[in-house]
């Protein structure tokens, strides 16, 4: 089941600003009639942002070969997606927008990977090279919040950011003449035999917050310019704000500036460009499809060198059983599985190897096991609706920290160890990927509730069920 910590996609709480400003005709007819324009145009609004790489000791060719190299050691550390159908619609996608970025930007070999890691966040080497996480394609609410991430990681290749930050890096070590030794160098071989390939990507990619506000204005004008709501740029800022508060932010959020001050700015920058075009796209079909096709993709650890990088599922539970000993109940559970006692007390639970999982931000969740917690409550003997009253609220509770939670099979008698109890199956995002199933039995005790939630990935449920059976076959109360 996952934790409470897991992402909501849920798109409230994303507030819409820029201004709906009235795009006349006679603004895109000004190249035309200059005269006539200069009338009713230019004192309302200033020009978009220019924006010009920075000083660079590389050129752009050294910016693709570097860019090759470090992108090729990346894919190799990196869990990809392997999915071709979503690097497709990456591509496509990147590719539409990279030909809006500035008419006179050198032309990279654009190359766009989805990334199997739940952060959210996207990088792009020099040269062209672009990867983005899983993560920012579940958070994004439309295909403008995505395009206005790819947009921005654009910006940084076309500014030459990597290389600008990598220039600035070699000239405070004072080691211009290695310099110019690299500008003789067509692949850039000094700084990456310097570094390590993986550790110049570091470099190339610790850009100032200078060059993060301007990648979000040149984003601001990619998106515009391709036809996508301007908005979306601040919006998905907010949303990343709101995803990520109380957590250690991405790296993608980590060296930006404010939220608010990126949001003020892309707004100014709107309004430069003279506003939201009344039929500014938001979201396609083809978004839709690829986000579930993302989210239904197997969750995988970011791999350690020389490991598999797809977690494989667990061993199949065994058939022998250990025995546990609280002090309201005891049960038996299959002894390869393993017990982990609740922190905070009163609970406890049991998983196969592998069966506990990173959710992608750093917390765990359990894909495969039993969880069984006592909820202390006062229970009136008399109360006719105490165990249904008790079972909803386990429900509840649940749902809140797993709101993607929804009952399947609504709540029917049961007996447990003789006792009355109630048995609800319910679906859940299962942290493996797909959907779970979550088998719920609870009964009143006179500690309080006590519930077994069973947990399995559905595709995987029928080899769990007869062994959830089991164990609660074998639950014994204490009195
Ligand atoms: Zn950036």
């Amino acid at each position: 089941m996952g934790v409470a910590a897991r992402s909501r996609l849920s798109e409230t709480g994303v507030v819409l600003r820029g201004l709906q400003a009235f795009r006349s005709d006679l603004v895109t007819a000004v190249g035309l009639v200059l005269g006539l324009s200069f009338l009713f145009v230019p004192t309302l609004r200033a020009q978009r942002t220019q924006l010009k790489p920075g000083l660079n000791i590389f050129n752009p060719q050294q910016d693709i070969e570097i860019g090759k190299r470090v992108a090729a050691d990346a894919e190799k550390q990196l869990a990809l997606c392997n999915a071709p159908k979503v690097d497709a619609y990456l591509t496509q996608l990147g590719s539409r927008l990279a030909q809006k970025l500035p008419t006179g930007s050198v032309q990279y070999p654009f190359e766009f990977h989805c990334v199997n890691d739940k952060a959210i966040n996207a990088f792009a080497l020099p040269g062209g090279f672009v990867f983005v996480n899983r993560g920012a394609i579940e958070v994004a609410g439309d295909e403008a919040q995505l395009a206005a991430v790819m947009s921005h990681e654009l910006s940084h290749v076309a500014l030459r950011h990597g290389t600008t930050q990598a220039t600035k890096a070699q000239l405070a070590q004072g080691v211009l003449g290695i310099a110019s030794g690299i500008l003789g160098d067509t692949t850039g071989g000094t700084l990456l035999t310097e570094l390590g390939v993986f550790a110049a990507g570091g470099v190339l990619l610790r850009y100032s917050r200078a060059a993060e506000s301007q990648a979000d204005i040149m984003g601001t004008q990619v998106l515009y310019d391709s036809g996508y709501d301007p908005r979306a740029m601040a919006q998905f800022f907010e949303k990343l704000e709101a995803e990520t508060k109380g957590k250690n932010p991405p790296e993608f959020f980590s060296d930006h500036p404010s939220p608010e001050h990126r949001v003020e700015r892309v707004d100014e920058e709107i309004d430069k460009l003279g506003g939201v075009p009344s039929n500014a796209k938001r979201d396609s079909a083809d978004f839709e499809a690829i986000k579930r096709e993302v989210l239904a993709l197997p969750i995988v650890k970011k791999p350690v060198p020389g490991e598999p990088s797809v977690a494989a599922a667990p061993a199949s539970p065994s058939g022998s059983f250990a025995a546990y000993q609280a002090g309201a109940y005891s049960l038996k559970y299959p002894d390869n599985w393993k017990k982990y006692p609740d922190s905070d007390g009163g609970g406890v639970s049991f998983a196969p190897e592998r069966g506990v999982l990173d959710d992608g931000s750093g917390h765990s969740a359990l894909a495969y096991g039993l969880i069984v917690s006592v909820t202390k409550t006062k229970v009136d003997p008399a109360d006719a609706n105490a165990l249904q009253d008790a079972t909803r609220k386990v429900i509840e509770e649940l749902q809140q920290a797993n709101p993607n939670m929804k009952v399947t099979h609504a709540s029917e008698r049961v007996r447990l160890n003789g006792q009355p109890g109630l048995s609800t199956y319910l679906s859940n995002d299962s942290p493996a990927g797909g959907q779970e199933t979550d088998w719920i039995i609870t009964t009143l005790r006179p500690e309080g509730v006590v519930s077994f939630v069973c947990v399995a990935p559905l595709s995987a449920y029928g080899n769990y069920d007869k062994t959830f059976s089991t164990i609660l076959d074998s639950v014994r109360f204490a009195h």
